[in-house]
């Protein structure tokens, strides 16, 4: 445990290493507080300097039992060994072997990063630094090597043995009850990419034949009696191979690829090559335990970790500043992938939810950072939306701006360019160019300025001259160390929509043309001029979302329904309905606060009703157009002095008032909807009850007691888990007897699924009333609860602090208090956990003043307790910074 605070690390300051490792030789004895490892390196100088180099291997909390040079045990003068360093002085400047001897204990390690136990099972997580908890090593992502395993172990207790690679050769150990298994893997890794597992799992095997022919054979292992649940998951990842063909003319390289679901796992899932160990939440799927949005999260998780084997594996990052490179662009993927098998309207309307609700939040605080960040402290703390779902837009406004032809050209040759490498964002981004003949100068300050760029357009139509003049200015707001920034390229795909709904010719008056509807703004402002307007037009700008900004137009109430009607464009009928509803949410808010009365808004109301009434949609696509946004993002646009009690309110009464509003069309439609026959977790099956689901979430947000019992029938009829959570989640919200009721039914039919009672103290947490905080701190000594697991800590308490704004800021700090008490719990047994807690709290400065008083004095508390981790110090000192 590292407790004194981290130096920066400088993206300038990068240097290649001193020494490469060619291969690595591991000899790994599973037990389970004391597991010697083995590690042989061949190293040999990488001859950059000209001074010869000492070699400096990292480590985290090792132990060194021996350490040979060629076969000789080195003289203890001729080397240093710390917990946290093996330094030895003056190896010689030639291939050398060395020999290391360490022993660690799987079963202490409760931060579960390198080496640990989940239950019964032995795994590891070396990303980001983890590796250097097993032995010492160069740390570093630039430092690729073969990799060699083997492993022993007791065969009662771990028969199954698997590590990256292919599997060489196993057996028992002579006169002992032990057994062993050696897996090879011949494609270079970093360390990080490294994995292996022992244990009692069942598995799941089928196979895969590759575009050129080859067979491939795919297992998932899981947990005894739980193998029906992986069929799903089984059949994503055959989707996902097969995907990356076609779209990307990728092909699987090994002979096997395995999946392992554990327990207790920090992160979603971990794309170590050959071998995938997933939080079982990511696998573990069937109609009675899971629902919709579990199955489209397995998908798309099974996806982007397999789609990692090209895009992080194959070519992975030069050094961690580069993390967008590999997960902007496999979380790119994965939304691609997502796409095409469902709806691509849909996806993009998720996607984009998800984008401002975690990352423009993310971006207008104190933790705001470039996708590639130029320092940080803890890496850990930089898998964050900006570098994940921010690069993935990066990556995505490539292609608007290059079209899909060119994108594709772009990815065949950064494939080609760079396999086998540790790569940049500039060699990326230089492919592109490259193709293209594109100069993407100005595009690179997408990944080094941080913020959500600001975009005012002013159209107006000028009917003698038929034209529309365009203006569009761009500012972005400062962000920490950076108070200036620079205009940037920002594509935006647009149209002039006509009285009859038809897009209208896009001509601009200096004779240019617009390429595939895309405006390319580069300066502060621009003003474009259509020529030749027949008539009148309305703007659709940033169609599809094509760049990840925030857009304010001078479009009218009028004009937002007659889009919400008829653009052609379907993620721009979404938004015209969010931005109705956003501007009489912030207008209620404000009314709120101020005790005067709630504006109505009928025009919105009918627009809703429209859209529900249009047979020609996708019943997703209402859903989503009925959902209100959320009330982070609410907040995030309010911007300063918010009250959650008054944005709770405003969105209250509107989900009310829609509900009343559309009683009659929301009912006709719940009971049109219902299906008949077995459940299918497919898109179309899941859109049609999802949109069911939302007329029951809208009635029941009416209190009427006709909708309560309807939710309430609808949760002991219901045949699988999506219709049984949403109906229980509506009745959550509502101070009744049968929420109670149907809480504790839920609880009793599931006490034994960890996964499922999950979800039940999720509901609990997220209940919006003020006995809620006492109810979670109940809950943490509930049997189903514990602290040692990432999923029961992320089901109840990160939920109550992320997705319950309400109770989590109430206005007497005391759901502070106890995010502070849970977060200092934590820290020493699991810092990663607690610093993603700890984050919780970084949007203070937007509070009211008597918030951001018990805010900032919460945060104060943690930052002032002795031996914080370097996890949970970073996020603290950054959200309490000055600047
Ligand atoms: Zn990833």
């Amino acid at each position: 445990m590292r407790t004194e605070e981290a130096r920066p690390v400088r993206l300038k300051d990068y240097r290649p290493p001193d020494w490469l490792v060619e291969t690595v030789e591991l000899d790994v004895s599973l037990d389970s507080t004391a597991t010697p490892v083995r590690a042989a390196l061949t190293l040999r100088p990488n001859g950059s300097g000209a001074a010869p180099a000492p070699l400096v291997l990292d480590g985290d909390a090792l132990n060194l039992r021996a350490l040979k040079l060629d076969g000789a045990a080195l003289p203890p003068e001729q080397f240093v060994a710390t917990p946290d360093r093996l330094t030895i002085a003056q190896p010689p400047q030639r291939r050398f072997r060395l020999e290391i001897e360490t022993v660690v204990d799987p079963s202490a390690n409760t931060q579960l990063s390198g080496l640990y136990r989940s239950g019964a099972i032995y795994c590891t997580q070396c990303e980001a630094e983890g590796f250097r908890r097993i032995t010492y090593f160069p740390d570093r992502p630039d430092v690729m090597a073969v990799y060699t395993t083997r492993i022993e172990a007791e065969k009662a207790e771990a028969p199954v043995l698997l590590a990256n690679g292919n599997l060489v050769r196993s057996g028992d150990v002579p006169g002992t009850t032990r057994h062993f298994a050696v897996w090879h893997d011949p494609f270079p890794k970093p360390s990080y990419l490294f994995a292996l597992v022992g244990g009692n799992l069942a598995c799941v095997e089928d196979r895969f034949r590759t575009m050129s022919g080859r067979e491939v054979t795919l297992r998932i292992y899981v947990e005894q009696g739980k193998e029906r649940r992986c069929l799903y998951a089984m059949d994503a990842l055959k989707r996902a191979m097969r995907w990356d063909e076609t779209a990307f003319g990728r092909e699987y390289d090994l002979d096997i690829f395995m999946i392992v679901a554990v327990s207790d796992f920090n992160m979603g899932a971990m794309e170590n090559k050959g071998l995938n160990i997933f939080n079982d939440k990511y696998i573990l799927a069937s109609s009675e335990t899971a629902t919709d949005t579990d199955f489209e999260r397995i998908e798309a998780v099974v996806a982007h970790e397999y789609f990692h084997n090209w895009t992080g594996n194959r070519i992975t990052c030069r050094d961690w500043f580069q993390l967008c490179l590999k997960e902007g662009l496999t979380v790119f993927r994965d939304q691609e992938f997502s796409a095409d098998q469902r709806s691509r309207a849909v996806e993009r309307i998720g996607d984009v939810r998800g984008l401002r609700t975690h990352q423009f939040v993310e971006d207008a605080g104190p933790l705001a950072h470039p996708v590639r960040p130029a320092v940080y402290h803890e890496i850990n703390n930089f898998y964050t939306a900006t570098v994940y779902e921010k690069g993935a837009e990066l990556v995505r406004m490539l292609r608007v701006l290059l079209g899909a032809e060119n994108f594709r050209k772009g990815m065949d040759l950064y494939f080609s360019r760079h396999d086998g490498q540790a790569a940049t964002v500039e060699q990326f981004v230089q492919c592109f160019a490259d193709v293209s003949s594109t100069d993407l100068t100005q595009f690179m300050l997408w990944y080094s300025q941080a913020g959500t760029p600001e975009v005012v357009a002013t159209g107006s139509y000028d009917a003698r001259a038929k034209s529309y003049r365009l203006e569009l200015a761009q500012s972005i707001p400062p962000t920490p160390g950076q108070p200036s920034k620079q205009p940037m390229v920002v594509p935006l795909a647009v149209s002039l929509v006509g009285r009859e709904g038809r897009d209208l010719p896009l001509k601009l008056d200096d004779g240019r043309t617009v390429e595939r509807g895309v405006l390319t703004l580069t300066k502060s402002v621009e003003t474009f001029v259509f020529a030749d307007v027949a008539e009148q037009p309305v703007a659709s700008l940033n169609r599809g979302f094509s760049a990840p900004i925030k857009l304010s137009a001078n479009l009218s109430a009028d004009d937002l329904r007659f889009l919400a009607a008829h653009d052609a464009d379907p993620f721009n009928r979404w938004q015209a309905l969010q931005t109705l509803a956003t501007r009489l949410l912030l207008d209620n808010t404000a009314a709120s606060r101020a005790s005067r009365p709630a504006r109505h808004d009928p025009g919105l109301l009918d627009a809703l009703g429209a859209t529900l009434a249009d047979g020609a949609l996708e019943p997703a696509f209402v859903a989503l157009a009925l959902t209100l946004p959320g009330e982070a993002e609410i907040a995030r646009e309010i911007g300063h002095d918010v009250d959650p009690d008054a944005v709770f309110a405003a969105r209250a009464a509107l989900r009310a008032a829609v509900g009343e509003y559309l009683a009659g069309p929301l009912f006709d439609h719940y009971r049109r909807l219902s299906e008949s026959g077995p459940y299918r977790p497919d898109a179309a099956s899941a859109g049609r009850r999802m949109l069911r689901n939302t007329c029951l979430d809208l009635l029941v947000a009416t209190q009427q007691p006709e909708a309560i019992s309807l939710a309430a029938r609808q949760y002991q009829a219901a045949d699988n888990m999506t219709d049984r959570m949403a109906a229980l989640s509506a009745l959550s919200l509502c101070d009744v007897p049968e929420r109670a009721a149907a809480l504790d039914d839920f609880y009793a039919r599931y006490a034994d699924d960890p996964l499922i009672v999950d979800k039940w103290l999720t509901l609990q947490a997220t209940v919006p009333e003020p006995a809620t905080l006492d109810r979670v701190r109940a809950l943490t000594s509930h049997r189903a609860f514990s602290f040692a697991n990432p999923n029961r800590v992320r089901a109840l308490i990160h939920a109550f602090a992320l997705a319950n704004q309400k109770e989590f800021n109430r206005a007497d700090g005391a759901g502070y208090d106890f995010i502070v008490e849970t977060v200092l719990a934590l820290d020493p047994k699991n810092p990663q956990l607690a610093a993603r807690l700890v984050s919780a709290l970084k949007n203070w400065r937007m509070l009211e003043p008597v918030r951001r008083e018990r805010a900032e004095a919460a945060l104060r508390r943690v930052a002032t307790a002795p031996s914080l981790s370097p996890d949970v110090g970073d996020i603290v000192r950054r959200a309490l910074a000055k600047d």
